[in-house]
Parts: C-alpha cells; structure tokens; sequence
C-alpha cells in the first residue's frame, strides 16, 4: 500500500517537498471494520487551508498524517455486517491506496446509476456546493443577470448551467484560459464568457454584463470581488463560496476597495460552507441527477492516474490545470 503524508507547511504556494509518499503494509480491518482499495480520489482547493496552521473551519493536517480527503473505494475484505466484497464505499480516507474503515462513515454507492466517480464531483460536494449556493445563499431568481468565477472549474461550471436551467436572463463566466473560454461559450451555454488573464476584470465584465449583475457567485475573491461589486445591480447578491487567488498568500489582502458601496446599492454579500446546507441534499439530487442522466448538465473531470500523481494533481488544480473535476484514479 502507498500512502502520501505531509511532510513540511507550505509558506506561500506549495510544491512537492512538502509532500512525502510513502510504502507501507496494507493495514488490517478489526471488528466492524472493512478494508477498501481506493479506486478514486479528490483533490480539492480547501486543502490549501489544511495544510497550513492558520485558523480555519477543518483542522488543519497534521505534519507527517496522510492528507485526508474524499475518496471512492471498493471493498475487499469486510468484517461489518451488511457490507459485502465488491461494495463501492464513498468515504473521507483519500491520498492512500488502501483504507480501513468504519462504515458508520462511508456511504455505499449505486455503480449502476451513475459513474461512481460523479459522487465527487457532480452528484456530490461540488454539486451541492453550487446548487446551495446559487439558489440558496444567493436566492438566485428567474431572469436574474449571474455572474460566477472560477467558472470552468468543479463548481463554477455546474453554477452557471444550473443558472441558465432555472431561467437566468444572462449567464457570465470567468476563467484562465482561451479553451476554458471557449468550453464555456461553446459546450455549457453560457452567454459571455472572459479569460480574467487577458485584461482588468471590471473592464471584461461591464463589457459582458452591459445590464449589470444581480447575482454574483465568488470562487475567487480580490479583483474579481471588486469588479463584481462594481458591476453590481440595486439588491444584487453575493454567495461568497470561495477565494482561491488568496489561499497562497504570504500578507494580509486587501478588502475589496469598493465596499462601501454596498450602502447604496443595498446589496448582501453572504459567505457559506456546503457543510451547513446537508438538508439540501435530497432536493438537489432530485433536480440534478436527471440532469446529469440526460445530458442536459455537462460535466467534465480531469484524470491524474496512479497516487504518486496525487500531490502534482493538487499542485495543478491550484494553478488552474483543470477544467471541471480535478481527480485522481488510482
Ligand atoms: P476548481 O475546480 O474551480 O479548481 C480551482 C480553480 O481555481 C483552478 O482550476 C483555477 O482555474 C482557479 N484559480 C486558481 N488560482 C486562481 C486565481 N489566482 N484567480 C482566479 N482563479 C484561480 O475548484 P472547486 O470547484 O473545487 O472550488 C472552487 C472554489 O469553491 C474554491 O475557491 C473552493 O475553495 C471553493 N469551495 C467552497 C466550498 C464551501 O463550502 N464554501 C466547497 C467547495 C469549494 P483558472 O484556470 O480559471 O485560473
């Protein structure tokens, strides 16, 4: 079995030394317990946070532990009632290739009904994570004009088609390439799209939302805050999802200079973590599992294979090496 560890807390943007892959024995399953060969594993950008000490809402890796994180894994020796060999469990225990597990804290997946590996992205915490987001922190409406960045990513990709779904007047990425661009544009549908590398970000957007932004989903913090402030309409409404352009910074950043004029233009800027939005779960599966089953929800993953790629499928998704689903497949 292969295991990747912690080995050192990056200061600023991490690199391979600060990871450790390690040969250990396959660990043995007691009582209640089954042993799971990882067949998929996530890498996510909240694992930035973990790795440093700073104060935050998951605890930070331990130097030296294995990265925890979500993975997909078969199960090949079981002593827990109900849990058979063959079963394909949903768990926390990625960056191994071997886990011994409590079912209590797994979930069994249906291999039948989708790819199981779109419980990581799609049809799981990315999926929610838009869903809840846009709809419900956001309180996005019919005809509202939706603005997300990080748009060809995980999450960014499925907000703006879940947008144009439920009847957004005008849908607005952005994102760092001319593929992304174009992917956007050309395969999701979203009306206007800009690589935020090219020019200003206030500039691309009042260029692309000429009648101003009621909703704004923010992967990205910083310039595209501040553009999307400026761009934004009377009432607009900002789900603060998260800031990747600041998870390798070294120094404080600055607020979004324009905030004051979320006085005048009575607009609310709400933060949320997908934790806190379980209850929605079931209703979002009912409205995206279709989706996804007839196509009408496109989903793209990008595949790393083999877990000593996984720290360099990490180091990739942070520098935009993705469109959609960052993944590795062990
Ligand atoms: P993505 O698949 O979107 O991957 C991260 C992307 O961020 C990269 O592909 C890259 O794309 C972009 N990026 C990296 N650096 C910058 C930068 N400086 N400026 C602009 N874009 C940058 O990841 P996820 O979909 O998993 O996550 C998206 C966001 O949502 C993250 O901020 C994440 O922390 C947050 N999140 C929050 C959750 C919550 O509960 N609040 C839950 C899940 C995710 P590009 O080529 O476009 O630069």
């Amino acid at each position: 079995a292969t295991e990747v560890r912690l080995a050192s807390r990056p200061e600023g943007a991490p690199s391979a030394d600060n990871f450790d892959i390690v040969d250990v024995e396959v660990p043995s399953p007691g009582p209640g317990r089954v042993l799971v060969r990882n067949t998929w594993l996530s890498v996510d950008p909240y694992m930035r946070g973990r790795m440093s000490t700073a104060k935050s809402y998951v605890a930070p890796f331990e130097v030296g532990a294995v990265m925890d994180g979500g993975a997909i894994g078969e199960v090949i020796e079981s002593h827990a009632d109900g849990v058979e060999v063959g079963d394909v469990l949903l768990h926390g225990l990625g960056w191994r290739t071997h886990a011994v597990l409590n079912p209590a804290h797994a979930v069994k997946l249906d291999p039948e009904a989708a790819p199981v590996q779109a419980h990581l992205s799609v049809l799981g915490m990315p999926g929610l994570t838009a869903y809840a987001g846009l709809f419900d922190v956001a309180g996005m409406r019919e005809g509202d004009t939706v603005f997300v960045s990080g748009a060809a990513g995980a999450v960014g990709s499925l907000v703006g088609q879940l947008a144009k779904l439920r009847g957004a007047k005008r849908v607005i990425g952005s994102a760092g390439s001319a593929e992304k661009v174009r992917w956007l544009r050309d395969d999701l549908g979203f009306d206007a799209a800009f690589n935020y590398k090219d020019e200003p970000v206030r500039d691309q957007l009042r260029e692309a939302a000429p009648d101003g932004v009621d909703v704004y989903f923010d992967n990205v913090g910083g310039e595209h805050l501040e553009a999307a402030i400026a761009a934004l309409n009377l009432h607009g409404r900002i789900a603060v999802c998260g800031m990747i352009s600041q998870y390798n910074a070294t120094e404080p950043t600055p607020a979004p200079r324009n905030l004051a004029q979320i006085i005048a233009k009575r607009f609310t800027m709400r933060g949320f973590l997908v934790a806190d939005h379980e209850h929605l779960r079931p209703a979002f599966l009912d409205e995206v599992a279709p989706l996804v089953r007839d196509g009408r929800l496109v989903y793209s993953e990008t595949v790393v294979d083999g877990i000593r790629q996984a720290p360099q499928a990490f180091l990739d998704l942070l520098a935009g090496g993705n469109t959609g689903k960052m993944l590795v497949r062990l």
